[in-house]
């Protein structure tokens, strides 16, 4: 995907890149694309890029912009491959992580291309490609997450330091595993609740996405389809935040030993961290969540994902184990709702008070979102308890880190929500200078 220029990353209206017609139906592309993943590499006989340009008369802004097709080789009528485009890999960034992906400058010097789609509708077409990708950078933020969790319950064990506070755990050894200390029990037992939370969400996500397409009826496709746009920036957004606290935390749980790079811990914090910025940077999924989202088709998919939670809720209070934690997430659903509202009454007059909660309101919705996901897992383990099935140790794990998520997880939401409805007068507040004053 080439949409990134050294002058134009959020807002692609700034894309200086051209297209010019040939007078065959092809285009000449010329300008300059940068950051691009997989940019050039010989990994296979051709690359096909998509890459965003303006034609001559385009308006010039994100109304202009058109998607071509560009191809490394350029490909003969029979398939084979023809001559070299006249496009070329300007230089390799170099970054803090994910060094097994060349990410390029790329430069194209009336390289030929063809156009997909209609004219000054690519950033359209090109969402196509980048909702299945921002999906894509939420499971990548969750694989990032969950191999330094395991990484960090293995070292937890085989590390032994100090003593448990209530006395020796293992008096045949001269020191306990770091397994006894509620401090690092803390930051292993967020590490479970977020990458098994995540994963149900992900795998919820992808429900939809199916549902989508092959849903029986024509509501239930189109629910399914609110909620994969409503989550896209959840999934992305709050998923890749919260991955990355993972593998800090993880990274943590190794003490120096995380720090030095024999361990290979600090690799995931590097790699963990592109997939808050790259594929629009998080503060932008906010907006896209708070901007966009939620007022498309009169507040449909919002409104479609609160009945979902106050629905299953209800439901689970009735049974005695999961009352407490259906109430807490009915509250956080509450806090949710609360927060949907202080836009509406407060966003038409003063936008930036939409901006300054966004982020806030992402992360109400992510926590709401895995309660969810927690809620549905605890009550499945439950049921395969009682009913004697799979393994005792898996599922009781699962009630008592559902617990978890209840009791250090949820409550942020309301938190959160003050937080939101504290507006934006002090974040706007200060002008430029004030920010360098002395
Ligand atoms: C390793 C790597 C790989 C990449 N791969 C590709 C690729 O394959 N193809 C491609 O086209 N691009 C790629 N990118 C570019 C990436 O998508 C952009 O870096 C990203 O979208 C942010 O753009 P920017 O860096 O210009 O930041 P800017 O747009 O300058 O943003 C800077 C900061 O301001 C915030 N911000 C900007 N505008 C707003 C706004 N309107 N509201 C709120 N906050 C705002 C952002 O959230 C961010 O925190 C890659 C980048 C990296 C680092």
């Amino acid at each position: 995907m080439n949409l990134t220029e050294p002058q134009c990353g959020t807002d692609l209206g700034l894309i200086r890149t051209r297209a010019v017609p040939n007078g065959d139906g092809s285009y000449s592309i010329t300008g300059t694309k940068i950051f691009i993943s997989s940019g050039e590499h010989d990994l296979t006989d051709n690359i096909i890029h998509l890459v965003l340009a303006k034609t001559p008369d385009a308006p010039d802004s994100v109304k202009g912009i058109s998607l071509f097709i560009v191809p490394k080789y350029l490909v003969n009528d029979d398939g084979s491959l023809g001559e070299r485009n006249t496009l070329s890999c300007g230089s390799i960034e170099h970054k803090m992580g994910i060094h097994a992906n060349a990410t390029c400058v790329m430069n194209y010097d009336g390289a030929k291309g063809w156009m997909v789609g209609e004219e000054n509708k690519g950033l359209a077409a090109m969402f196509v490609m980048m909702n299945a990708a921002r999906l894509g950078v939420g499971i990548q933020g969750l694989g990032q997450a969950d191999i330094a969790y395991q990484n960090a319950v293995q070292y937890a064990q085989d590390r032994r330091q100090g003593r448990a506070l209530t006395g020796p755990q293992d008096p045949t050894q001269k020191a306990d595993p770091l397994f006894v200390h509620p401090d690092v029990r803390r930051m292993l037992m967020d590490g479970k609740a977020v990458v098994e939370g995540l994963r149900g969400l992900c795998l919820w996500g992808a429900l939809q996405v199916d549902l989508a397409h092959g849903a029986a009826s024509e509501e239930e496709r189109q629910q399914a389809d609110d909620l994969v746009s409503l989550l896209t920036p959840v999934i992305k957004g709050y998923g890749t935040d919260k991955g990355y606290d993972v593998a800090t935390n993880a990274q943590q749980v190794f003490g120096g030993h995380g720090y030095i790079e024999e361990q290979g811990m600090s690799q995931y914090v590097r790699d963990a961290r592109i997939t808050m910025i790259y594929e629009g940077a998080n503060g932008v999924q906010a907006m896209d969540l708070v901007g966009r989202k939620l007022a498309q088709n009169g507040g449909r998919a919002i409104q479609a994902f609160f009945a979902i939670v106050d629905a299953e809720c209800a439901a689970a209070k009735d049974k005695p184990a999961f009352a407490d934690f259906a109430g807490q997430l009915e509250k956080a659903n509450g806090e949710l709702k609360a927060a949907t509202m202080w836009f509406m009454a407060n966003g038409m007059t003063n936008p930036n008070n939409v901006g300054a909660g966004a982020h806030h309101y992402m992360h109400i919705m992510g926590i709401v979102a895995l309660g969810l996901m927690w809620l549905r897992m605890a009550e499945a383990a439950q049921k395969a308890l009682d009913e004697g099935r799979g393994s005792k140790a898996f599922l009781e794990a699962k009630l008592v880190t559902a617990r978890h998520f209840g009791e250090r997880f949820i409550p942020d939401a309301g938190a959160l929500r003050r937080k939101i409805e504290a507006g934006s007068e002090a974040m706007m507040a200060l002008t430029p200078d004030q920010f360098f004053a002395a």
